[in-house]
């Protein structure tokens, strides 16, 4: 595969077109390469593609103003949160302008009775829980990284609390959106259902920025709970890890959180986080509920796991510990390009049904050992949902096409498990070429309909998500 830079295709910006952004922006306007360089990479494998330009957006006025000068011109638009995203989703493949919504970070209420908050986009997950800190409320997505909200809601994104709270998907309740042509719409209220129209909520949840910007996002919440309890279990093999998940799951223990490492990942942890686990195959758990109930769901799964070979269950009952071990699940990304300094790091995301991914993730880890370079398998596993991160020569393209067919290998053995080849991450540009094997012809071409419904003039994140059809 060519690296997407070989083939970025920029369109002319039209003569006075900058002029008019930098005479309304001032010095929130940027052309310089530097700025652009930062907006036009994100963590993926791929080399920066640059946006012509940068504009710092400080109100849902601002942002339609942006689109409609864009639309106008037919100059492409790619919104920018925190540029955390993993699959080429924020390149900048027409060129156009990046608009970063990192400076509309205000939260504009938070309804405890409702247990719902409302924010400007650029809120990230981990102010939002700052601002909630003393109302006894938290909201729950947590992404490894500190995303925006925005940027959460396009990406339909979620995390090690999914299989108990749920994704972006079940935890926004509405969302202010500036449409292609630089219209501000609602598109849903506060109640906690509705059955009036279409949802359009759900349809720029998950459109990575190709249909619409959002510029306030307003989601659940949820009660802080009564107790919490933490434990970690080590498994002489995979197998055994990943089949105490699925009997905990199919006897429906409510889990919060329920993670995998291998022992590459827990060894990459270790050294990075400064932790002693040890070595093989691991499972981390998080209980929510009463005090009871929290100890009741403990035990269950302390007996599954025994079941299945767990050895070593150890509990972390100081709030100190289980911070420290979540840092480190949440670092283990940045842990696992420890192993092989300097590399260039493609991590994929599948997610399969909890009856097949056993065979999923052992098939992936057979395959996985027979690669030239290092990798690491993680996962939220209690979602079906599981990360390869594969560590390659920077300069190697050898290694590049060989993690592409691995990846490939990976991608369709989840679609042919009746499972999606992105689970949270998205498809940006990475993932495009599977879209087709996953939802079909007429599906995509019905897809296609919608964005040219939605931006006619493609000006939105253009050449993302959505292949050619022949
Ligand atoms: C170490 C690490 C761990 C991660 N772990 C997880 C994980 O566990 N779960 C998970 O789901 N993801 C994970 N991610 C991926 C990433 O954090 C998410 O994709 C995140 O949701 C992107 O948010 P962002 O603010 O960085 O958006 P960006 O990367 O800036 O943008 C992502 C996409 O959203 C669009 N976009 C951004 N803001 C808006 C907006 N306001 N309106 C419309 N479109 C917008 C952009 O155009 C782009 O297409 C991880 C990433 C890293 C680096």
């Amino acid at each position: 595969m060519n690296a997407p830079s070989d083939f970025q295709r920029k369109r002319p910006i039209p003569s006075g077109f900058m002029e008019a952004l930098q005479q309304k922006f001032q010095e929130r306007f940027s052309s310089a390469m530097a700025v652009r360089e930062h907006h036009g990479r994100d963590e993926s494998p791929f080399p920066p593609m640059l946006p012509d330009a940068v504009v710092f957006v400080q109100s849902t006025e601002e942002v339609a103003w942006v689109a409609k000068h864009c639309n106008d011109h037919h100059v492409p638009l790619i919104p920018y949160g925190v540029g955390s995203s993993l699959e080429g989703h924020v390149l900048a493949l027409e060129g156009g302008i990046s608009v970063d919504l990192s400076g509309m970070n205000q939260i504009l209420a938070i309804n405890s009775e409702d247990f719902t908050a409302t924010v400007q986009a650029g809120v990230t997950r981990l102010s939002l829980n700052e601002a909630l800190r003393d109302t006894g409320l938290f909201f729950p997505i947590d992404p490894g990284a500190d995303a925006s909200l925005g940027g959460m809601v396009a990406t339909r994104a979620s995390g090690t609390n999914a299989v108990r709270y749920g994704t972006m998907r079940e935890n926004v309740l509405t969302l202010k959106v500036v449409t292609a042509d630089g219209r501000i719409i609602e598109t849903a209220n506060r109640a906690k259902k509705s059955s009036a129209g279409y949802d359009l909520t759900r349809i720029f949840i998950g459109s990575e920025g190709t249909l619409g910007i959002v510029t306030e996002v307003t989601v659940r919440l949820y009660p802080q709970p009564e107790a919490i309890s933490a434990a970690i279990c080590n498994f002489p093999d995979l197998q055994a890890a990943v089949r105490s998940v699925i009997e905990i799951i199919q006897v429906g223990v409510p889990i919060a959180r329920v993670e995998f490492m291998d022992a590459a990942a827990v060894r990459a942890t270790n050294a990075y986080s400064n932790l002693q686990l040890k070595e093989s195959p691991l499972l981390l758990f998080e209980f929510h509920g009463s005090t009871s109930g929290v100890q009741e769901q403990a035990e269950l799964v302390q007996d599954i796991t025994r079941d299945n070979g767990g050895m070593d269950f150890e509990w972390a009952e100081r709030p100190e510990d289980r911070s420290r071990l979540w840092t480190a699940r949440h670092n283990a990304y940045f842990a696992g390009l420890q192993l092989r300094p300097g590399c260039r790091a493609s991590t994929t995301d599948v997610c399969v049904p909890i009856s097949r991914l056993a065979e999923c993730v052992e098939e992936t880890a057979k395959d996985m050992d027979q690669a030239s370079f290092p990798y690491t398998i993680v996962g939220h596993v209690g979602d079906g949902n599981f990360h390869v991160l594969m560590l390659l020569d920077a300069e190697s393209q050898q290694e590049w096409a060989e993690s592409e067919r691995l990846n490939r290998r990976l991608v369709q053995r989840a679609i042919d498990m009746d499972g999606t080849c992105s689970g949270e991450h998205g498809i940006g540009l990475h993932k495009m070429e599977f879209m087709l094997a996953e939802h079909g012809a007429d599906a995509i071409a019905l897809m296609h309909s919608l964005k040219q419904a939605f931006d006619p003039n493609n000006i939105l994140n253009p050449g993302k998500m959505l292949p050619q059809l022949a």
